[in-house]
């Protein structure tokens, strides 16, 4: 959960992202491509990532490289992310939702054209911000199952 307030600030541009990261700019861009993260982008179209993407990008990158799930299998994890419980959808938006019906990508990653989410900003939902890892995602499973 984000308790500090500096947390989700974008302060930090792409190549210094990468270095903290020990990665490589490319990699970084081919994460936002695969629906991973969603940076801050400027109007000159220049990213930038905050803390809270710092840490999320090291749990990708740890289930990447101890865990050996691969890009695919995240984004089905994130897929997983019960969003229609957390936001309260009724049962039509839900019939009317691809990322309800589906299970491949994560639900930030469909262009909603028809239910709740469309013209939601994702970047600031609590859906994105709030399980940005697996730990998080089973914490709202137990959760759920302890009500
Ligand atoms: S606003 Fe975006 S992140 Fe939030 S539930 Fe809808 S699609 Fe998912």
């Amino acid at each position: 959960m984000i308790t500090d307030e500096n947390y989700n600030l974008p302060l930090l541009p792409i190549r210094k992202a990468a270095k903290i990261l020990e990665i490589s700019v490319h990699t970084l861009r081919m994460y936002e491509k695969e629906g991973l993260i969603i940076p801050f982008k400027k109007e000159s179209s220049h990213r930038l990532y905050s803390s809270s993407d710092i840490e999320r990008l090291k749990c990708i990158r740890k289930a990447i490289n101890e865990s050996k799930i691969s890009i695919a299998g995240i984004k089905t994890i994130y897929s997983m992310i019960p969003c229609f419980q957390i936001l309260k959808c009724s049962q039509t938006d839900r019939e009317n939702c691809k990322a309800y019906n589906e299970h491949a990508i994560p639900c930030w990653s469909y262009n909603h054209i028809s239910n709740p989410c469309k013209g939601r900003e994702c970047r600031s939902c609590r859906v994105y911000l709030d399980y940005s890892d697996c730990g998080s995602i089973k914490d709202f499973i137990k959760e759920s199952f302890s009500k």
